[in-house]
């Protein structure tokens, strides 16, 4: 299946020069959903995956599905102040300022081998991020997997050294 062509070009969104990738056509229908998380499910029955990881919102509408049809858990990784419990935090750079994530003390116990999951690859940032949150609770990386990858940022220089899986460049 060509799932480029289920994806949504839309240009100055949000914001002026952005060429805003939307995937809402492909999980908004059926087979072209199932065949993209199908994709990602094949890839982490290769890694031997204890558990998935992702980041809001996106992060979780790959994961969530890929989790389930592991038989495996699925951990969110949030903005500051959505988790109720006790978390660990990171900061990482913006275009503009800086934002944190977190993620649940307990989420991952050490050792267990996780896969990450987003919608697309741009800078890295916001993975790069969600790795260290992973790390600092002892779990291994085994692999990174996204639908989307915009080659021209040159996100994957950031996450050298991890395994990746993109089902699409742009
Ligand atoms: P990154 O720069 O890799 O940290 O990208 C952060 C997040 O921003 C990604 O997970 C995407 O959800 C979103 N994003 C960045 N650029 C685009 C784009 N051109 N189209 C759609 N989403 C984007």
């Amino acid at each position: 299946m060509d799932l480029k062509q289920y994806v949504t070009i839309v240009p100055d969104f949000p914001k002026p020069g952005i060429q805003f990738k939307d995937i809402t056509t492909i999980m908004d229908k059926g087979e072209v959903y199932k065949y993209a998380t199908d994709q990602i499910v094949n890839y982490a029955r290769e890694k031997q995956i204890d558990v998935v990881v992702g980041p809001e919102a996106r992060g979780f509408i790959i994961g969530c599905p890929v989790a389930y049809a592991l038989g495996v858990g699925f951990v969110p990784v949030r903005k500051e102040g959505k988790l109720p419990r006790e978390v660990i935090r990171v900061e990482y750079g913006l275009e503009y300022g800086k934002d944190v994530l977190t993620m649940h003390k307990d989420a991952i116990k050490p050792g267990q081998r996780v896969l990450i999951t987003d919608d697309l690859l741009a800078t890295g940032g916001t993975i790069e991020a969600t790795i260290k949150l992973v790390e600092q609770l002892g779990g291994v990386v085994a692999g990174i997997a996204f639908l989307i990858e915009l080659t021209y940022l040159e996100g994957r220089e950031k996450l050298k050294g991890y395994d990746i899986l993109t089902l699409m460049q742009f």
